[in-house]
């Protein structure tokens, strides 16, 4: 089982404004066939890491390795890996056939095993009838696929791949997506993912690292990410979140909700996300919007959260509501699985969740 890991990796630009840290002491491991995606907000460092994983760019400081080896001791050609990028980078003057061989050209293979594997990955890519089409005679989602064929056809140990769908069109990128999945599992290949968007990264990934500016925040599985954040920028930048500020009153949102809360004083103070905070608030409770229920508001409200439905959403798949509330400084967002009876624009409605489907900041 193969294993990859950064340690401690870091990247400092020096410019006219001073120096840059591009990222900063990032450390993760990835094992067998994972696919593993960095996931974070445009400039947070994801493209950096790669290219120095990829040998495109030099290390500050740290070391990455690879079943042991130092990476950074090996040339770009001998780390073996396969790359993607967002321009797709194909060569014009090149046939789909000669991009797609082009690793394999390099590595000097025999003409007999260029046939036979650019045959094959061009089959796995539905590229079959292309081979002798250039690159300007393709669509956008066509030449994608020319720039996986040629990341894979060597057979990588790695696939590293930046931003691979920016480019196409939402439809096209749903359906590359799961291809580019369903081939990574196919080959049996370590996958490296780079994206910012969220809805991407949770449904390609069987790991996910969030960064943000340079530093990573957490590693886990799309479940774990979403359901337990480590801070409050996760939660922030992960799905929908409700953020409900506890004001320590007695009268507050946990209490209420009959949610047990101990040692808030602690995280209240010197806490390192106290931008998040209102200046009352001694802490925040996290709610995600399909965990909350909702209900027209009862005659003797005591003892539940209340507010007013602002604007109602139908989605398809589920119905959005915004509930404006004392207890929240945002809108309150509340997803059903379909329209709550008795609640229209304008209702006082009556608001909960479960102790256990809150997360505590
Ligand atoms: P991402 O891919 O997550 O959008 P990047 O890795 O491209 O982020 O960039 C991370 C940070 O490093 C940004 O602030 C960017 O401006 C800076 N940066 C990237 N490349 C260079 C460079 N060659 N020289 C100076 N700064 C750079
Ligand atoms: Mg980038």
């Amino acid at each position: 089982r193969r294993r990859f890991s950064v340690e401690g990796l870091t990247k400092v630009f020096s410019t006219e404004e001073g120096q840059v840290r591009a990222v900063d002491d990032v450390s993760f491991t990835i094992e067998g066939d994972t696919f593993f995606t960095m996931l974070g907000p445009s400039g947070c460092g994801k493209t950096t890491t790669l290219r120095m994983i990829a040998g495109l760019e030099t290390i500050s400081e740290g070391r990455i390795l690879s079943d042991g080896a130092d990476f950074s001791r090996m040339n770009a050609f001998e780390r073996n890996i396969g790359m993607v990028f967002q321009s797709y980078a194909l060569f014009p003057h090149m046939t789909v056939f000669e991009n797609a061989a082009y690793g394999l050209r390099l590595r000097r293979a025999p003409q007999a095993t260029v046939d036979a594997s650019v045959k094959r990955i061009l089959a796995m890519l539905q590229l079959d009838g292309l081979a002798h089409r250039y690159p300007a005679d393709l669509s956008g989602g066509q030449q994608q696929r020319v720039s996986i064929a040629r990341a894979l056809v060597y057979e990588p140990g790695m696939l590293l791949l930046d931003e691979p769908l920016a480019n196409l069109d939402a439809k096209l990128r749903v359906e590359m997506r799961d291809e580019i999945r369903r081939l990574q599992k196919a080959l049996g290949v370590m996958a490296l993912y780079v994206t910012h968007d969220q809805e991407e990264a949770m449904a390609v990934s069987d790991t996910i690292a969030v960064f943000s500016k340079g530093r990573l925040m957490q590693v886990g599985a799309p479940f774990e990410i979403y359901a337990r954040p480590a801070s409050l920028f996760v939660a922030d930048f992960i799905g929908k979140a409700n953020f409900l500020p506890l004001r320590g009153d007695g009268a507050s949102a946990a209490t209420r909700s009959g949610v047990a809360f101990s040692g808030l004083a602690r995280r209240a103070a010197g806490s390192n996300e106290a931008d998040w905070f209102g200046p009352e608030a001694q802490a925040m409770l996290m709610v995600r919007p399909e965990r909350m229920s909702l209900t027209p508001k009862a005659a003797t409200g005591a003892g539940t959260l209340s507010g007013t439905v602002r604007r109602i959403q139908f989605l398809g798949t589920f119905v959005r509501y915004l509930i404006e509330a004392p207890d929240a400084d945002r809108p309150v967002l509340i997803d059903r699985p379909a329209f709550v009876d008795g609640v229209v624009e304008g209702s006082a409605v009556d608001f909960g969740f479960a102790p256990e489907d809150a997360v505590l900041f």
